[in-house]
């Protein structure tokens, strides 16, 4: 019998502990503030940042959106985040990813002050993910994971786990997370390139698949007794939705949960705790900062 471990609750807890931190950090006289850069049209990158700024205003703290013409010129953008890495109410600084493609994304990423790059991207804050410095900043979907984890009662210490991706931001960090000290999981990490993915995922105690390929972690690549957190959210065409689509993870649920111990859903599993990751990473920064 698994459980189902509820990404919204927990992250509605998360987001509780940021309210009592603004509060804590206004009494200071410091407000928390984070701006939230977005170029283009993206329809799906309009709702998130939407959601990042009234997350921010419910909890108190100072937010800027500032949305950017398709057109905007790296130059231009960079500007931007010159600006917003000089202003003194700015913590935090997110720029919505994917931008146009004209846009290089790893210099802007390089361009940010890492003590406000809330996301984690900067190889400032990389170097000190690797370095288990706790001054730098986790990316926020795998800190959401280790999160899920800790809510769930995994113990992590000793754990076989395999990450199912090698991204940036999720696969990579992810690994380095749970073979941290205090985390002391054995980690492997499969990608594209991994032979026989369901021979190595079927020793694993804990999975993470972040991928972005619907329902590819089938019931019989998982243990009795695992533990699975599926990043993936991918749309898939469902005429019988009023949107025509519906979100499903990497992970095929209704196989595969009946096999686990412990189980993210998608919706309601890793994604909420992105948007209260980001949060807390930009309290951290406000305290950094000062
Ligand atoms: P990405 O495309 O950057 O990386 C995907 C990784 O999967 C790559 O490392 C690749 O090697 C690996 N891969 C691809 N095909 C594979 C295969 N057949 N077998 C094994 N590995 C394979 O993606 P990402 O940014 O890491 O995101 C992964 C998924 O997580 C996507 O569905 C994305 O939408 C989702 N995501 C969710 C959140 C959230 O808040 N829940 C945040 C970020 C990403």
């Amino acid at each position: 019998m698994s459980s189902v471990i509820d990404g919204k609750a927990v992250a509605a807890a998360v987001l509780e502990e940021c309210r009592a931190e603004t509060a804590e950090l206004k009494a200071k006289g410091i407000t928390p503030g984070l701006a939230v850069v977005l170029v283009g049209d993206d329809p799906a990158s309009h709702v998130y940042v939407s959601s990042k700024v009234k997350t921010c205003g419910e909890l108190g703290l100072h937010s800027r959106k500032i949305v950017l013409p398709a057109a905007t010129t790296q130059e231009e953008l960079l500007a931007v985040v010159r600006e917003l890495n000089a202003d003194p109410a700015i913590h935090g600084i997110l720029v919505q990813s994917p931008p146009p493609k004209h846009i290089n994304e790893e210099e802007v990423v390089r361009a940010l002050d890492p003590r406000k790059d809330v996301d984690g991207f900067h190889p400032e804050n990389v170097a000190k993910l690797a370095l288990e410095d706790p001054t730098g900043f986790v990316p926020c979907t795998p800190a959401g994971c280790m999160r899920l984890l800790a809510a769930a009662g995994v113990k992590t210490a000793g754990a076989e786990a395999v990450v199912i991706g090698r991204s940036m931001i999720v696969g990579k960090p992810m690994a380095l997370l749970l073979m941290a000290k205090g985390s002391d999981a054995t980690v492997t990490v499969a990608h594209s390139r991994s032979k026989d993915l369901p021979g190595i995922c079927r020793r694993a105690d804990i999975i993470v698949a972040a991928v972005g390929r619907p329902e590819m972690v089938k019931a019989d690549w998982v243990k009795e007794g695992a533990v699975v957190i599926d990043v993936g959210i991918n749309r898939v065409d469902d005429p019988s939705s009023k949107k025509g689509y519906r979100l499903v993870g990497d992970v095929a649920y209704d196989e595969v949960a009946p096999k686990c111990s412990a189980i993210t859903p998608v919706p309601g599993g890793v994604g909420p705790m992105t948007i209260a990751l980001l949060i807390k990473n930009t309290l951290q920064a406000a305290r950094q900062l000062g």
